[in-house]
C-alpha cells in the first residue's frame, strides 16, 4: 500500500520535473541568441517557482552568469534564506563543478537536470560533488529529465556557433 502510494507520488514528480524541463527549454531557445542556452528554475517544497536564471555570462561579461547562481541570488533573495534543504534546482544541463559546489553550499536539497556534461559536469559528468566528502548534506540527485531533448537543442546550438566562425 506505502509502496503503491510512494510510487504514485514518483510518477507525480516526474510528470511535474518534465513540465518544468519543457518549459525551461523553450525559455533556453530564446536565450541562445545570445548565450549558451541554459536556464535555471528553484522551486520551493510545495513546488512553486522562486527563482528563475538563465545564462548571462557573455552579455554581462560575467565569469559568474552561470544560470544556476543567478536563480540561487533571486530565490535567496524571495526567501530572505540562504539555505535551501527544502527545494529543489532544475536545469537542462548537469551544473558545472562552480555551480555544484555552490548548490552544496546553498544545502540545495534536490538537483534535477537534462543532459549530462561530460566535460565539465560537477554531479557525475567529470567528477560528483554531491558524494564528495567536502558535502555535508544529503542531496537529491535525479538525472536524465528529458536528456535526449536536452542534449540536442545543445548540439544545434555548438554547430551553430561554429558555423558562425
Ligand atoms: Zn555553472
Amino acid at each position: 500500500m506505502n509502496h503503491n502510494i510512494e510510487t504514485q507520488n514518483k510518477k507525480k514528480a516526474d510528470l511535474n520535473y518534465i513540465k518544468w524541463m519543457k518549459s525551461i527549454l523553450r525559455r533556453s531557445e530564446e536565450v541562445g541568441k545570445l548565450e549558451l542556452p541554459i536556464t535555471a528554475i528553484i522551486l520551493d517544497k510545495k513546488g512553486r517557482c522562486i527563482g528563475r536564471g538563465s545564462n548571462k555570462r557573455e552579455t554581462k561579461n560575467d565569469p559568474l552568469g552561470h544560470a544556476e547562481l543567478i536563480a540561487l541570488r533571486q530565490a535567496a533573495w524571495l526567501k530572505n534564506d540562504w539555505r535551501f534543504n527544502e527545494c529543489s534546482i532544475i536545469v537542462n544541463l548537469e551544473p558545472c563543478t562552480m555551480c555544484a559546489a555552490a548548490l552544496i553550499q546553498a544545502r540545495m536539497g534536490q538537483v534535477i537536470y537534462g543532459a549530462d556534461d561530460n566535460k565539465r559536469g560537477g554531479f557525475g559528468g567529470t567528477i560528483d560533488l554531491s558524494k564528495h566528502k567536502s558535502a555535508h548534506h544529503k542531496m537529491n540527485v535525479i538525472r536524465g529529465i528529458l536528456d535526449d531533448e536536452c542534449e540536442k537543442k545543445i548540439k544545434i546550438w555548438f554547430k551553430k556557433l561554429r558555423n558562425q566562425k
